[in-house]
Parts: structure tokens; sequence; C-alpha cells
């Protein structure tokens, strides 16, 4: 509707990504740990090869947080994350925040929208999204959920070093149970096990994914379950399991679904601060009645 011309590629490489990047490509657009695929993106040669083109370099760090990492010292340009998540930590706002390094070097004939705030040099981005998207479109944090951001920030690294540590510890226990397939991108088994050690300090994010064999093995792990909790968000204090394919991907055709690592078996848990011995008996039980 914005007469934005949009290109997909399944996986964010420089690979899939330079036969379909020119000079008039403005931004590519990234989730950095996909959200559930948790394909890790090596940031550095996907935004060279977008510097190459003058297009800007967008990436979503809502998964890995501002704890696990700084995307711009790799080379992106504007980081977003939905502060829905792990800096809120309590699931109780929706809000999201965008970060511009200033680093990008704006080609104003290019991006023509920019151009008359071209004065505010670093700034110039920023400035637009203030006095040109926002004033028009909206999109203002009520101050309360502003408030609870700002009390959850001060623990996303405390929260972080225990959702990982515990993220890890179930990912090694299902590596043990038959029948089971797990993913997750800090397991030696993951092809995004060196990316995870050099971009995220080998810290895998709080998000897993398991293929329980079928649907309704899936459907029955998760109704067994006495402590984690069905429910559609992540970042949450609370270990949270869903069925992405019958329902946050309910809409998606069978090739996005695929494209996003939800097969109709696959139960993803976004991984709380629990005790990690709580959390593996309770998954531990729940497998042994299928
Ligand atoms: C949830 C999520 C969003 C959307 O954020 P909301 O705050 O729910 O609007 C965007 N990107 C990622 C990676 C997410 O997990």
């Amino acid at each position: 509707a914005f007469g934005i011309k949009t290109k997909f590629v399944k996986h964010v490489t420089k690979e899939e990504i330079a036969p379909i990047i020119n000079s008039k490509t403005k931004a590519v657009f990234a989730e950095l740990i996909g959200n559930p695929n948790l394909e890790i993106v090596d940031i550095k040669s996907v935004a060279d090869l977008a510097h190459e083109n003058g297009a800007v370099f967008i990436l979503d760090s809502t998964t890995a947080t501002p704890y696990l990492i700084n995307p711009f010292d790799y080379g992106a340009d504007i980081v977003v994350h939905s502060t829905s998540k792990y800096i809120n930590g309590g699931g109780n706002s929706i809000s999201g925040v965008i970060i511009d390094s200033g680093n990008f070097k704006w080609d104003y004939d290019k991006f023509k929208g920019l151009a008359e705030y071209k004065k505010f040099g670093k700034f110039a981005y920023i400035a637009k999204l203030r006095n040109g998207i926002w004033r028009n479109v909206g999109g203002c944090l009520a101050p309360m959920n502003a408030f609870m951001n700002s009390v959850g920030l001060e623990t996303l690294g405390l929260r972080m070093e225990r959702c990982c540590h515990n993220a890890l510890k179930l990912a090694e226990f299902f590596e043990s149970c038959d029948g089971i397939e797990v993913n997750y991108p800090a397991l030696k088994a993951s092809p995004f096990y060196d990316l995870c050690q050099e971009e995220l300090g080998g810290k895998g994010g709080a998000i897993l994914t398991i293929r329980a064999g079928s649907k309704e093995r899936a459907f029955k792990l998760i109704n067994g379950l006495k402590l984690a909790t069905n429910a559609t968000n992540i970042g949450d204090t609370r270990t949270l399991v869903i069925h992405p394919a019958s329902t946050i991907y309910v809409h998606g055709s069978e090739e996005q679904k695929i494209n996003a690592g939800v097969f109709g078996d696959t139960i993803r848990i976004s991984v709380g601060i629990e005790d990690a011995s709580d959390l593996i008996e309770d998954f531990k039980q729940s497998i042994e009645k299928l």
C-alpha cells in the first residue's frame, strides 16, 4: 500500500541476497535470531553487501536482546526491538524501540524522503521518524508502559543469564530424548553453533523448538505440561510453549511455514527464569506420558 516492493529470501545470507539486490534497493531487513526457525544471521557479511548497494541494513534483534549483542559492532545500521519481550520481561506491555547507529551514509538523491532532514546530520533518520512518521501516524508509548519497560530493563542481564542457561539445559535434555528432535543454536549439533559463538558469546537466546514426531504427540506433550504455560508470548519470566502451526502461523502457506521452520509437530518453547531442574522435570513427565 505504500508502494514498497519486497523480495524475500529463504535464508538471510550474502549468497541468497546477492542475486536480488541492486543499487535501487533501499533496505535489507532481517531478524538476527529468526523466530521460530532460530537461524542466526552473519551480520557483517550481509551489512557489507547491503552497503555495497547503498542499502541500509535494519536488524530486528528482539530475540537476541541488547544483552547478548550490539549489532552496530558488526555493521548493522538500524536496530529494532519489540520491547514487549525480553526488555519488558514480564509480558505486561506492547511496545518497541528503533535505534539508529547514525553511521549510515544517506544518499539524499536516493532516499528523497530524508532530504529535508539532511541538516540533522547523524540524526536525520530519527528526525524524520519524530517529525514525519510519528507525528502523522501516531505510535506513542503510554507512560505507564514506558515505566514498566524501564523497570524490566534493570533486570535484563540477570534474566538473560538465567534463561539462556535454562534453554541450554533443556536443549541438552531434549537431545537425550528418543523421538524428540531439538533445534537450539547454542548446541554443537546446530549449523549456527559457530555464529552463536562469534556474535552472541556462545549464548543461544531463550527460544528453542522441538519436533515431537506428529501433531497429536505435540498436542499431548503441550497438554501434559504442569509448569510451562501454553501461551503466545516470548521473553516472559515464565516458560511458555506454543504449537505455531495451529496458532501464530495458522494463516501461513505451506511454503511459508516450512521456510519458518514450522512443521505440524513443532513446539516453540520460550524459556523463562524458573529452576532448570524443575523445567526438565516438567517436560520429562509429559514426554513419558506420550
Ligand atoms: C513479537 C515480535 C515482534 C512484534 O512485536 P510486538 O511488540 O508484539 O508488536 C517483532 N519481531 C520479533 C522478532 C518478535 O518476536
